[in-house]
């Protein structure tokens, strides 16, 4: 049997882990933090969308750049102080948002977000795990005329790869999500993805650990890998304040801190944070309660039901590391459920919002790292942007296949950390 140090305990190091122990390897993880999922896995959208395969690096981004910088509501907004920090990133980022590598990593995140989801109903299955788990699918809504035709064209693409996405007038999209009748005139459109499906990280991942830990996985919370040790071309542990824990193979799976360990490691990972926020209400028990996500594609924003509670999350800044709450942002995410959920959205519902950023870990080409590194035993699991709760499952079970010697279902050449 082989040890196996996973670093992070996000969505991503906890599905490596499961897979690890499903194959019958010995697994300690280590993570900074007190428990499972407190990184970017704590208050994300909870959206499992394939239908959302597409970087945000769409063609055309460098026309809004102006927008980004100056703009306090733009959806997508950089910080002047993190400029510096973008300087061989941005290029990359926009050098990828030509049409051909645009679509490339679009169908590269999809047939990972598809193998990805059933590998979830897998562990579902498998575990048990009570997430607030729903399988109903998707709406997206759009507020004009032109936000439709682009996400059409996005959407033939999807649908040509086997996405069951239906195009709907306004009546249509109120017939699938009934909670949108009060701003039926708002809408120009909508598409339902069937396939789609949602549920909490947090959850999961609290979930995930303790099953983890019934497998016979080690957990070391509140400790730090300050660097992998590499002795002789080959992996053989990873220094802590106190101690280095030697171990066979090692798995960067660390979000947003990846790249500075995965440097030792010989690799350039081209993945930076992008910061979002989320808003959580519980709202009274006797409201009524949306049945299915919306997507407002013009805010770049999710609100998805999780179980009792209600949350929104969106927007995208370039703040470097910045955790900051900016009140504005999270004023703007309690504008968005306000004008797309009235009925629900009352003071009372409105006072018992929960704000929460995070740092999505993007990559300058849109698609995350999947594989192994330069040096003996070392691999790296990360960089999976805004699509991180949907495609963990499907990239722990790629990258486990490819740590074993199995044949993986996918060709994981456009995910390799090589690339
Ligand atoms: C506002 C928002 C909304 C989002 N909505 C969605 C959504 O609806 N659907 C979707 O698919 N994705 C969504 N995402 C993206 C998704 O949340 C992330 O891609 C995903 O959580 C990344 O998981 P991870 O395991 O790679 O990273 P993390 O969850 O950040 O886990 C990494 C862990 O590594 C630990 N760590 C870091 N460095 C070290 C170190 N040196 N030593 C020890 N431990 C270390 C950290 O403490 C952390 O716990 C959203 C993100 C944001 C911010």
């Amino acid at each position: 049997m082989t040890d196996n140090l996973v670093i992070g305990c996000g969505v991503v190091g906890l599905t490596t882990a499961l897979e690890l122990l499903r194959r019958g390897e010995r697994v300690t993880l280590v993570d900074s933090a007190d428990h499972a999922g407190l990184g970017t896995s704590f208050a994300n959208g909870g959206l499992l969308t394939p239908s959302m395969s597409d970087p945000w690096n769409a063609p055309g981004v460098h026309r809004h750049l102006l927008e980004y910088l100056v703009s306090s509501s733009a959806p997508l907004k950089i910080r002047l102080g993190a400029l510096p920090s973008l300087i061989r990133w941005g290029p990359q980022f926009l050098l990828n948002s030509r049409a051909a590598p645009h679509r490339t990593a679009t169908l590269a995140n999809l047939e990972l977000a598809t193998y990805s989801l059933a590998e979830m109903q897998d562990i579902r299955t498998r575990h048990g795990f009570a997430f607030d788990a729903s399988d109903d699918g998707a709406l997206k809504f759009f507020r004009t005329g032109a936000a439709f035709d682009a996400a059409l064209a996005i959407t033939d693409l999807i649908r040509q790869h086997g996405i069951d996405a239906r195009t709907l007038d306004p009546a249509g999209a109120v017939a699938v999500e009934p909670c949108l009748a009060p701003v039926q005139d708002a809408i120009v459109g909508a598409i339902h993805y069937p396939g789609d499906a949602s549920g909490d990280a947090h959850l999961f991942c609290r979930a995930a650990a303790r099953t983890i830990a019934d497998l016979g996985g080690r957990f070391r919370y509140g400790e730090t890998v300050e660097r992998i040790e590499v002795r002789g071309g080959r992996v053989i542990g990873a220094r802590l304040v106190n101690e280095i824990i030697a171990t066979d193979r090692i798995i960067v799976a660390a979000g947003v801190a990846s790249p500075a360990l995965a440097a030792k490691l010989g690799l350039r990972l081209a993945i930076k944070p992008v910061k979002g926020y989320s808003m959580t209400y519980t709202p009274d028990p006797a409201a009524p309660m949306p049945r299915l996500p919306v997507i407002d594609d013009g805010y770049h924003a999710a609100i998805t039901p999780l179980g009792p509670r209600l949350r929104v999350a969106g927007t995208a800044e370039f703040a470097g590391d910045d955790l900051e709450l900016d009140p504005k942002r999270v004023d703007n995410l309690g504008q968005l459920v306000k004008a797309t959920y009235p009925a629900i959205a009352d003071d009372a519902t409105l006072a018992t919002g929960k704000p929460w950023a995070g740092l999505r870990p993007v990559a300058a080409d849109g698609r995350p790292y999947i594989g192994p590194g330069r040096v003996r035993g070392s691999w790296v699991n990360c960089g999976h942007g805004h699509l991180g709760w949907t495609l963990a499952a499907g990239s722990a079970r790629l990258l486990v296949d490819l740590m074993s010697g199995v044949k993986p279902d996918l060709d994981p050449s456009p995910y390799s950390p090589c690339r």
